[in-house]
């Protein structure tokens, strides 16, 4: 028991507890005088503190104190068989006793012995029979002091001891940085080469699809192109959820804000996951408050992310029901105007701010209450067999978290498990202070009066017709399934127009339609059938001749509006809509001839590379990897080289280097790099390696167009055209006759046809071969000449006035075989073909 407190001391656990050990002594008394041991025993009993322990024998004195560990140590000096001097030697080469304090007991003062014992390791000398109370004061008062030197070294080891461990974790972290940091370069290194890897493929998918497009398809046909291509960019849309993520938890991602139309972002997704919809028999419907501005400024492309992930989530996860979609406003504000802003057009176009409050809710399997809080955190699902039985990587819902949080908003749930959920979130979006509603928000008097009947039972189809029909001023009635349908008709109620559903619960859609039509009251009514989006297209079930128009669900409501007048031979409203797609401008090699290099090694990616510099005229050299590419340099020039990033044996950069090195800057092409890498940082990477602009995979048609625009004058502009100033937006009035126009437009038609439709599209069809003569014999007065004049004639029946004061100065020049101002001239000419193109476009349509 005696050891145990010092044991305690030396404990560097116990150490770094914030009391002191209990201070406890003990005191081994060696002597072979059994009235000394005694005495001392005496002077010790009431000290409770102080334990004590009696060697009589000195041999074994050293053996006792190891066991023992005294904390002091009383020594006569004087002992049968060993001499006290040499015991004191022994307890202080002994490692347990080198430190514990000895108190020398001697019969007399003698100062010679005195010296010899404290040279010897000795701390104190005492005359027995010492006085009680001094001697319980140097008992304590050494104990005392060997404690806290024990406490000390112990402290001092434990401090030694934490200090190496704090090395080591150091060194561990260190290393662990180091590897962390291996393994992010080696992260974002697999994110590029995995997003290289998987848009060079889908290059060619979207780059084919593309070109497909702009040949003659028939309407079957381009459906299923327009489908193939809505595909490919959504999975483009996955490629790039997966790198965004990581660039939102890396705090990279940056917000596009453009101007949109909320009815066609929420459109297109719907019809993105229409056909898996259709295929569960899901009613999918979406509503938006018509308060809302029909522009609206945020990030579309987020905004879609969101949108497609959720509803995404709601069809995967109901089995039967509804899944609908509602856009109501939170709150409106105008904002002011932030110093530095007042002239900000942007801005200003788009004072007020709304808080849009999205909601996405299925009738599907729901989630329990417990688990809703795991929902939005990264790679987490409700519960494995979901995800077993549904698929799914549980990244969705924390992407969209951190979307909605980055418009302005937030996201969050309700659910009941076994009824539905409902996902809810805000996002904040800015407008004009006012904006025209599109026309199918508007009255429409040519409907205004009309009865119509809805058989449909998806109460929240109902809801939506009837809510259109009205606002457009009809009459509204509605019945839930074929039998109350019929019956409502029996009654003789008269109707202008009947929308029936496809699949009603008691009745197929089109028993129903025949029926209708045998009813006197439904004999004559134009009938609308709603049905949902097959994969496999509506030819599966050909319409009867009953049906006049149908209607895809979920209803757009431009849509409905359309398909309304049509069935009831009434006018229809249209909005005027910007031409989406870009127009390929096949005139583009012509006016800007140019010497191009293809570089990549990948054989679809050339094909469909040459394929659309082909449609605007040009044809392309091919180098496979960066050292062909500079053997292609070697033995020609070229104007402009687009330049792939990952290559075998050179890569794109590498190229780019070399050629900035070798050639200068007038003398090498005009470097684009094309490449799959979109992580941050990648812009800046080609920049740097010399190449002067950057186009992403898979390239659009759109986009190589406006490169070669770009970049096309730079590399063309000779000396002898520098003085052309830039041609200013000319007016139509100063482009065409408006006489000569309004003159044709009188004119009637034949076999239905304007006249000034007839000589618009004449006109377009033979300029610009006209004007690729001219230009190929610019330098050929007469035949300069010849072709000018032909293209003065032709212009002057239709009144292009601009194109023929041009054409007439070209055909003065060439007379005059003074051609030296011709490719000037010639330049201006073609710029104004291109406006007068699109004035006279604009024309014929109206
Ligand atoms: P995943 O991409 O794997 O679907 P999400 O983050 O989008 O991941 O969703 C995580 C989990 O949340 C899903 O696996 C599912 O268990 C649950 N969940 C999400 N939406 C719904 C919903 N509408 N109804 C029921 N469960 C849902």
């Amino acid at each position: 028991m005696a050891d145990e407190p010092i044991n305690q001391m030396v404990n560097p656990d116990q150490e770094r507890l914030p009391h002191p050990p209990e201070y406890h002594v003990m005191v081994l008394v060696v002597d072979d005088q059994a009235m000394v041991c005694e005495a001392v025993r005496r002077a010790l009993a009431n000290q409770t503190d102080i334990d004590f322990h009696y060697c009589a024998d000195a041999r074994e004195a050293l053996a006792i104190a190891n066991q023992i560990k005294p904390t002091v140590i009383l020594q006569d000096l004087v002992m049968p068989g060993v001499d006290g001097l040499t015991l004191v030697k022994q307890f202080r080469s002994n490692p347990a006793t080198k430190d514990t304090p000895i108190i020398v007991l001697s019969t007399n003062e003698n100062p010679q012995v005195k010296g010899h014992a404290f040279a010897l390791g000795a701390n104190d000398y005492l005359v027995k029979l010492p006085d009680k109370i001094e001697l319980i004061a140097r008992i304590r008062y050494h104990s005392m002091a060997y404690l806290n030197l024990l406490q000390r070294d112990a402290a001092y080891r434990a401090l030694r001891e934490s200090q190496q461990q704090l090395i080591e974790s150091n060194a561990a972290l260190i290393s662990l940085n180091q590897r962390l940091e291996e393994a992010t370069l080696a992260k974002s290194q697999f994110l590029a080469n995995m997003s290289h890897e998987i848009r060079t493929p889908m290059n060619g998918v979207v780059g084919m699809t593309g070109l497909l497009l702009d040949t003659e398809l028939t309407d079957e046909q381009r459906d299923y192109v327009e489908s193939t291509r809505t595909s490919a960019d959504a999975l483009l849309t996955i490629i790039n959820d997966i790198l965004d993520f990581s660039k939102i938890e890396s705090g990279k991602l940056e917000l596009d804000h453009h101007p949109f139309e909320l009815h066609a972002c929420i459109e297109e997704v719907m019809d993105l996951l229409a056909s898996k919809a259709a295929e569960k028999n899901l009613d999918l419907a979406y509503l938006v408050d018509d308060a809302i501005p029909k522009i609206l400024v945020s990030d579309v492309t987020r905004l879609r992310q969101i949108l497609v992930n959720l509803i995404g989530n709601a069809v995967k996860f109901t089995n039967q029901g509804e899944v609908v979609i509602e856009v109501t406003s939170s709150g409106r504000t105008v904002r002011s105007i932030p110093f530095g802003h007042e002239h900000d057009t942007e801005f200003l176009r788009h004072p007020d701010e709304w808080l849009l409050h999205i909601s996405v809710r299925d009738t599907g399997i729901g989630i329990p209450l417990d688990r809703q809080s795991r929902l939005f955190k990264s790679f987490q699902q409700v519960d494995a067999s979901t995800t077993r039985h549904y698929g799914g990587t549980g990244l969705g819902l924390a992407i969209c978290k951190r979307l909605a949080e980055l418009l302005g908003g937030k996201i969050w749930v309700e659910s009941d498990a076994g009824k539905g959920s409902t996902f809810h979130f805000t996002i904040t979006a800015r407008a004009p202070a006012s904006s025209k509603p599109p026309a199918w928000q508007n009255p429409q008097p040519q409907l205004a009066g009309k009865r119509l009947l809805v058989i449909e039972d998806n109460a929240t189809n109902r809801r939506i017709i009837t809510q259109r029909g009205e606002n457009w001023g009809m009459t509204v009635e509605t019945a839930a399934n074929g039998r109350d349908a019929l019956a409502l008709l029996a009654q003789g109620d008269l109707f202008d127009a009947v929308i029936l559903d496809l699949e009603l619960p008691d009745k197929d859609g089109l028993a129903l339609a025949e029926e209708i039509r045998k009813q006197p009251a439904g004999r004559y009514a134009p009938l609308l059938l709603l049905s949902s989006r097959h994969p496999s297209g509506d030819g599966a079930r050909p319409l009867p001749a009953s049906v006049s128009v149908s209607i895809h669900k979920p209803i757009h409501p431009a849509q409905l509006l359309d398909a309304m007048c049509r069935a009831l031979s009434v006018h229809v409203q249209r909005e005027k809509k910007l031409p989406v797609a870009p127009t390929l401008d096949a005139d583009l090699a012509r006016r800007l001839p140019l010497r191009l290099l293809l570089a990549d090694d990948n054989p679809i990616n050339q094909k469909v590379g040459l394929t659309v510099l082909n449609k605007l005229g040009y044809h392309a050299d091919i180098a496979n990897n960066g050292l062909e590419v500079l053997k292609a340099l070697e033995r020609k020039a070229y104007d402009i080289l687009f330049l792939d990033v990952q290559m075998p044996e050179m890569d794109g950069l590498e190229a780019a280097r070399q050629i900035c090195q070798r050639w200068p800057a007038g003398k090498r092409p005009c470097i684009i790099a094309m490449t799959g890498n979109a992580l941050m940082g990648d812009r800046e990477k080609c920049l740097k390696a010399g190449m002067d602009d950057y186009i992403s995979k898979p390239v659009r048609i759109g986009d190589l167009q406006s490169a070669l625009q770009r970049w096309g004058p730079v590399k063309t502009r000779k000396p002898d055209t520098a003085f052309v100033t830039r041609p200013k937006s000319t007016s139509a009035d100063n482009l065409l006759d408006q006489s000569t126009i309004a003159e044709l437009r009188k004119m009637p038609p034949s076999n239905g046809i304007s006249m000034l439709q007839e000589l618009v599209d004449l006109f377009l069809e033979a300029a610009p071969q006209r004007i690729a003569q001219i230009s190929q014999s610019i330098n050929d007065g007469p035949m300069l000449a010849f072709h000018a004049h032909a293209l003065k004639s032709m212009g002057l029946n239709l009144g292009v006035k601009r194109v023929v004061q041009l054409s007439q100065k070209l055909e003065e020049l060439g007379r005059a075989r003074n051609v030296h101002g011709a490719p000037a001239l010639l330049q201006e000419l073609e710029t104004a073909f291109t406006q007068t193109k699109a004035q006279l476009l604009t024309l014929r349509n109206q």
